[in-house]
């Protein structure tokens, strides 16, 4: 290939909003069929809202209640870089809220957190995570959560010495601009597939709004590589093993990124998935991805 041809790619890209990391990214990007995307932060805007409390009987709280349970959410989560961690926080600031002060914080990874409040153990985080602690969640409660989900919300349980105090529901929005971007890779022929440690219900709602053909849910951080390496072992167009990019923006994405053929991170996330991928995209919008790949196509044409 020649060097030249690939730096001035690379050049565009720039004036484009697209950084490429050196012209081996741009040769890394030609012939991509299959683009997995992270979901909070990627395809969505990652900035969250509490948009409901529900008691342990899975009704919404009265006032009262709904105000204590969001000052020990926004305690645990305080400590929590994660944006569901954050939506709470300032949920309970909006509120004008007093939040008590915890000690021992733990982030657990794709399940939620973990501190002491008034020497009680206490945790916030998904279903997955009361069931390996042991907190029994009643089936109303457990109704009304698939409910909510399946509407898109993500759910935050709370629960203090293994009692479960409540749910707490938190929304997302999906980018105006993600729809657009994915009709456009299924124009070129490329798969679309949503992989994402959040639960089923919120993982296919948002699919479902913006066309992404395959989802992957509930996926543990550890276990987002797995899903690379499944889908490369997989036969693509013209019989060859698939290509597949991956998207992200979480530290919980950095290992898919660099796994994948070609990693491609949003600028708006963190260091992390930005030091694990080829290429960062300086503005949130899914569409400089598709621009990405097609400039490397249209670079490469000039060279073969
Ligand atoms: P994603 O793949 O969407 O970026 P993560 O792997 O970061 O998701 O998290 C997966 C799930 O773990 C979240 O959808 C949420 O249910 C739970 N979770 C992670 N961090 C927190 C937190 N700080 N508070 C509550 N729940 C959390
Ligand atoms: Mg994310």
């Amino acid at each position: 290939a020649t060097p030249t041809a690939l730096l001035a790619g690379t050049g565009r890209g720039a004036r484009m909003g697209v950084l490429i990391r050196g012209p081996e990214a741009l040769e890394r990007a030609h012939g991509i069929d299959t683009v997995v995307m992270d979901k909070t932060g990627t395809v969505t805007t990652g900035r969250m809202s509490v948009a409901g409390l529900l008691d342990p009987s899975g009704q919404p709280m009265d006032d009262e209640s709904a105000a204590q349970l969001l000052a020990v959410g926004a305690a645990l989560e305080t400590g929590s870089e994660h944006p569901i961690g954050r939506a709470v926080v300032e949920g309970a600031r909006e509120t004008g809220l007093d939040v008590p002060a915890v000690t021992g914080f733990e982030a657990l990874a794709g399940a939620g957190v973990r501190a002491e409040m008034e020497g009680y153990a206490c945790m916030a985080g998904n279903p997955a995570l009361m069931r390996d602690a042991g907190v029994d969640v009643p089936a109303a409660l457990a109704a009304a959560v698939d409910a909510a989900s399946s509407q898109g919300r993500t759910v935050v349980m709370v629960a203090a010495s293994g009692q479960l105090l409540g749910a707490l529901l938190v929304a997302d929005t999906v980018r105006d601009t993600s729809a657009e971007a994915i009709s456009r890779l299924h124009a070129a022929g490329v798969r679309t597939v949503l992989l994402t440690g959040d639960n089923e219900g919120a993982a296919r709602h948002v699919a479902a709004q913006v066309g992404i053909d395959e989802v992957h849910a509930d996926v543990r951080p550890a276990d987002k590589v797995a899903v690379i390496k499944e889908l490369q072992g997989q036969t693509g167009t013209g019989g060859r093993p698939r290509k597949v990019a991956m998207i992200g923006d979480g530290v919980n994405d950095a290992a898919a990124l660099a796994g994948a053929d070609l990693g491609v991170s949003m600028g708006t996330g963190t260091d992390v998935a930005i030091a694990a991928s080829d290429i960062t995209l300086t503005r949130g919008d899914l569409g400089l991805a598709v621009d990405a790949l097609g400039l490397s196509r249209a670079t490469l044409r000039t060279i073969h």
